[in-house]
């Protein structure tokens, strides 16, 4: 039996990332960036105005007060998109819209509501610093600069950024697909009428749903049951995918076939994890794809994933930060476990002050979903202590925000 982080080794260790793919910008969101980014153009192009008002050399300005107004020659208008046709003199201005271009000669901006102006005249009445509200060419991005590194995951703000230099196609990692398979013969499906002793598959859809938050593909397989020919033809078809996922059949009972197959068809690398829950995990490659054996109790499964499957998805798609932020929190609590065993407890987390605590939602029972619904992270219980008084100190992982 490994501990966790030796199966987390041997994970990561094992997974590469996927290869690049260009797609077009909004289907890189979430994604990472395969190559540095360089700016084909300067922005903004030109200097501009950062107001509406009037474009104007500084100087003219000294000394301008509600009573004794400078009085400037209007030159034009300026509306942001068209180019201004004159300069401005000593004793001019120009009406300025914001991002109009500042005309040659003027060095500053004076927003409208510190002028008043009749005909062709404007009346200034207050003095204007040098370069006050213009906005310079190249203040943002400079021609030839990188402005998206290799390796940056792609968010809103990148997306804005490579549309701005007008990037519309660009090189991420490819998302993984994802085989979901579930294994049982007592399994029914969703729309199905569970018959007597059947339960209904539930662990392919909670397992997708994981993998499209992690931005990868889920592919889901359906149900084989517990015997040799069907889950050899059904892990067979889910070697095409990049990853496989199965749940159940992972126990020790009659009819828990899948490490065998697993073995039979691919490569075993381990089989089970000290953890709880989670514990009976099988992990190997079948014709070069990583391949979880996730166990079939739908918490354990859904734990298993986040333990492992996720920082191997987010690996293959190329993230740096392969792991979920954690927090200090404080047992509201006591609890008490087995020693040798690292245990993930549901909880749901709450600030006061600068503190948060952690209270765990009831039943934790490897079967009991609704007590997963609750939770907004998971308590790690290292192996090495077995009592935990209220008020310990304990690091959690946040599976959502509290
Ligand atoms: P197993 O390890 O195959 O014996 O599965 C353990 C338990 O997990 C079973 O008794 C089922 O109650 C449950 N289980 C297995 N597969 C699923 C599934 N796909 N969806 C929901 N529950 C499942
Ligand atoms: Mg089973």
């Amino acid at each position: 039996m490994l501990a966790v982080g030796e199966a987390l080794q041997r994970i990561l260790g094992t997974v590469r990332a996927l290869g690049a793919e260009r797609v077009f910008l909004l289907e890189a969101l979430g994604r990472v960036n395969t190559e540095d980014i360089t700016a084909g153009r300067t922005i903004p192009p030109r200097d501009n105005s950062a107001m509406d008002g009037y474009a104007l050399r500084a100087e003219d300005t000294a000394g301008a007060d509600r009573e004794n107004p400078v009085v400037l020659e209007i030159t034009e208008d300026v509306p942001a998109g068209k180019s201004p046709l004159y300069p401005v003199r000593r004793g001019q201005a120009a009406r300025i819209m914001t991002g109009g271009i500042i005309p040659e000669g003027a060095d500053a901006v004076l927003r409208v509501e510190d002028t008043e102006s009749a005909e062709n005249r404007v009346k200034i009445f207050v003095p204007v610093a040098k370069s006050q509200d213009v906005r310079f060419a190249g203040e943002d991005v400079r021609s030839g600069e990188i402005v998206i590194t290799r390796g940056k995951a792609i968010g809103a703000p990148e997306i804005g950024m490579l549309a701005a230099i007008g990037c519309s196609m660009v090189s991420v990692h490819r998302r993984p697909s994802v085989a979901i398979l579930a294994t049982g013969n007592e399994l029914a499906e969703i729309d199905e009428e569970p018959g007597p002793g059947m339960i209904v598959n539930s662990n392919s859809y909670a397992l997708a749903a994981q993998v499209l938050e992690c931005g990868a593909r889920p592919i889901i397989l359906g149900i084989a049951r517990d015997n040799r020919s069907d889950l050899v033809e059904k892990f067979e078809n889910a070697a095409g995918a990049d990853m496989i996922l199965s749940s159940g059949g992972v126990s020790v009972g009659d009819y828990d076939l899948v490490k065998d197959i697993m073995g039979e068809l691919g490569k075993m690398d381990f089989w089970r994890v000290a953890m709880r829950p989670g514990r009976p995990l099988a992990f190997g490659m079948l014709q070069g794809k990583p391949i979880f054996g996730l166990p079939g109790n739908p918490v354990s499964s859904m734990i298993s994933f986040e333990q492992f499957v996720r920082p191997a998805l987010r690996k293959m798609m190329g993230h740096k930060e392969l792991f979920r932020r954690s927090v200090k929190a404080e047992l509201a609590a006591e609890i008490k476990k087995k020693e040798d065993l690292r245990y993930f407890y549901r909880a749901r987390l709450r600030k006061e002050g600068d503190r948060v605590i952690a209270a765990v939602t009831g039943d934790q029972g490897s079967g009991i979903l609704s007590s997963m619904v609750k939770a907004d992270g998971l308590i790690i219980l290292p192996e090495s202590v077995s009592t935990f008084p209220a008020g310990t100190v304990v690091d959690v992982q946040v599976l959502r925000e509290f």
